[in-house]
């Protein structure tokens, strides 16, 4: 048996997949998605602080939701949700649209590079240039 320790209230619950909260709070989460969801119907200018505001939910929440692409902002305006490749603005999700065809077009591989080891220049190939001195 898979027991974690809810990472909203800290008790202990029977894991069973997925994000380490219990039922009972994720229960909770899915009452404020519903609140923040009928607040930003009503409120389309809202930005993320003020939902959070008047919904009484964490701002860190709501950002979840949005990189979850559950709720999207109706502008990019105060840019609170940026790409995460390139930092641009966007609506919802992790990645711009941009962003998202490049690595559909699988061309993230050779953009995110971290010291790629260059196997072929610590090569010396002993011998080659040995040779022309060693002919007489
Ligand atoms: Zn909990
Ligand atoms: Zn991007």
């Amino acid at each position: 048996m898979n027991v974690k320790n809810c990472r909203k209230c800290g008790r202990i619950f029977n894991y069973m997949g997925g994000p380490p909260i219990c039922q009972a709070c994720l229960e909770k989460q899915e009452e404020q998605f519903q609140t923040v969801k009928a607040y930003i119907r009503e409120n389309r200018d809202a930005t993320v602080a003020q939902t959070a505001e008047a919904c009484e939910v964490d701002v860190n929440q709501i950002k979840q939701w949005i990189r979850e692409e559950r709720l999207e902002l109706s502008s990019t305006e105060g840019a609170e949700i940026v790409c995460e490749s390139c930092g641009t603005p966007i609506l919802s999700g992790r990645y711009c649209d941009k962003c998202k065809r490049e690595m559909a077009n699988g061309l993230n591989a050779s953009i995110k590079k971290p010291e790629m080891p260059k196997p072929e220049v610590k090569k010396e190939r002993p011998g080659e240039g040995m040779h022309f001195l060693n002919r007489k």
